[in-house]
């Protein structure tokens, strides 16, 4: 997210000097890192959490219109971002992989159709189909047709516009063209402490870890871009927009192989449904991973519980974020949200033998042996103020203080896929005096920058054509497995 932020203010005010302070010793080692997520470039085209049915049978497809539309500005930004040099080869990031939703039984197939017919004529969505095919299932997913009945019922919405994104890869390569516009990175540089001067500016407290010694750097703009750490800082700022807000935090485990011959089974990333009280970001997936050019196989998320906000985190994080001004909320939300808790614990309790049965229901003939259990990052959910309680949630949201000085993002989902959004939501809300000034060098990094793509599906093409191409995730020279 800062990277990303850190480019845009770049581009758009070469004159400003940007620091960025991270605690860990480089680049993307929290949730950005590759093994940290899945990979996925979210826009809405296998994730069935995006797609619910509604109680009379049909499908409400706005969120995926909303996810969808985001992702088309990050696809901008990034082609853009190559044919700046400011990226570099776009194999290094991102890597063209279908998406496809995949459900067994007669009444799943049912709601996967009736997406499929709420989806295929949306020009977001073109090309998208619906396969319940059986020697065409085996066709396109040999992995997981291995071993199977021949009379289940399956059935697949397969779109081949999806991908597979290395975020740690584009941080890295955002921040070092960033460092080499002479912005500063100061790595094992810990926030301490953000606080408000009289005439506005702030005052951020930041720790060298390798010394010990203390600095004070004064700022007119902060973003906290701190991922899982992003709570406290904004708490400590002391912004009232911050008050009510909590977080609850939700750890994740993945199996994965490296094993080349298993990996050439299988290309793309299948989604199924979630099991019941599982939050949405828990649906099992299969995926093909595309990391320094290697493709690997990875499954899960197995969530669970750790009270760490970060991977790299401290066990008291959980109990220091609670305050007088969240306690309702998080008590509120506590109280409401026994199938997750319920769920939660479950997964934690699961032997290896219990999450490798999980696989075998995506892929029966597979041998869990080939496959080795990572952990992945940390996510904390937003807890908002919600009256005397709280509502959990599953997005990601900007809080920034009504001066626009000051700017953080919560939560976690759709997460990497969408920064460019959420970073381009940071710059309409903290510099509204200035985006008028700065659309048209917006609209040329993003030229849908703006614009309702589902009104306009002309551009829509034509800015599907150009990123493809410059992406290079058509044609015959993108990665095959
Ligand atoms: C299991 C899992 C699966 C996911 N899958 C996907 C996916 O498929 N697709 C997708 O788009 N998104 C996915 N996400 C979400 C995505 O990974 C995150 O939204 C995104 O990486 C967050 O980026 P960030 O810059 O906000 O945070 P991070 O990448 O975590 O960066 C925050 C940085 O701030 C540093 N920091 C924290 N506190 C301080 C401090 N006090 N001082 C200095 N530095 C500090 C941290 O060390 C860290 O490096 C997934 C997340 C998880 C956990």
């Amino acid at each position: 997210m800062s990277a990303t932020l850190g480019t845009l203010v770049k581009s758009l005010e070469p004159d400003w000097s940007i620091s960025l302070f991270e605690r860990l010793g480089g680049p993307a080692r929290e949730s950005s890192d590759p093994w940290n997520n899945a990979g996925t470039g979210h826009s809405a085209l296998c994730e069935l959490n995006y797609t619910p049915q509604r109680a009379d049978g049909s499908v409400d497809v706005s969120k995926a219109i909303t996810v969808n539309q985001q992702f088309q500005l990050s696809r901008q930004f990034w082609a853009h971002g190559v044919s700046q040099g400011v990226l570099g080869d776009p194999a290094t990031f991102i890597n063209p992989v279908p998406h496809v939703s995949f459900v067994r039984g007669a009444d799943d197939a049912a709601y996967l159709k009736a997406r499929h017919e709420a989806l295929v004529d949306n020009p977001l969505f073109a090309g998208i189909e619906y396969v319940d095919d059986r020697d065409e299932i085996a066709r396109r997913l040999p992995l997981m047709s291995a071993g199977r009945d021949d009379d289940e019922t399956m059935a697949l919405n397969w779109s081949d516009g999806g991908t597979d994104v290395d975020f740690g890869s584009v941080t890295r390569q955002l921040l070092g063209h960033l460092e080499s516009h002479g912005a500063e990175l100061n790595y094992e540089h810990e926030v301490r402490n953000l606080k408000q001067n009289s005439d506005s500016t702030w005052t951020v407290t930041v720790k060298d870890l390798r010394t010990g010694q203390k600095t004070r750097v004064n700022a007119r703009f902060v973003f906290v871009g701190a991922g899982g750490g992003a709570l406290h800082l904004l708490q400590k700022s002391g912004i009232p927009e911050i008050r009510g807000f909590g977080g609850f935090p939700v750890s994740g485990q993945f199996l994965r192989t490296t094993n080349a011959d298993l990996a050439k089974g299988h290309h793309a990333k299948v989604y199924g449904k979630p099991p019941v009280g599982a939050p949405p970001m828990s649906v099992p997936h299969l995926d093909t991973r595309v990391v320094d050019g290697q493709h690997s196989l990875m499954f899960g998320p197995y969530a669970g519980f750790s009270p760490r906000f970060l991977k790299e985190g401290h066990l008291t994080d959980l109990v220091r974020s609670v305050k007088p001004n969240n306690l309702f909320s998080m008590l509120g939300v506590g109280l409401n949200s026994m199938p997750l808790t319920v769920y939660l614990v479950k997964e934690l309790l699961k032997s290896r033998e219990q999450r490798v049965e999980g696989l075998l229901e995506f892929a029966p003939s597979i041998d869990g042996d080939d496959f080795e259990l990572i952990t992945a990052g940390q996510r904390v959910q937003t807890i908002r103020r919600n009256g005397m309680s709280g509502t959990l949630e599953f997005g990601t949201c900007t809080v920034s203080h009504r001066d626009g000085t000051i700017a953080g993002l919560l939560g976690a989902s759709p997460g990497a896929s969408t920064a460019v959004a959420a970073m381009v939501d940071v710059l309409e809300t903290c510099f509204p005096d200035r985006i008028a000034a700065w659309r048209p060098r917006l609209v040329d990094m993003m030229p849908s920058y703006g614009t309702d793509l589902m009104q306009d599906t002309t551009l829509l093409a034509d800015l599907r054509r150009w990123s493809d191409k410059t992406l290079r995730l058509v044609g015959d020279d993108h990665i095959e497995a």
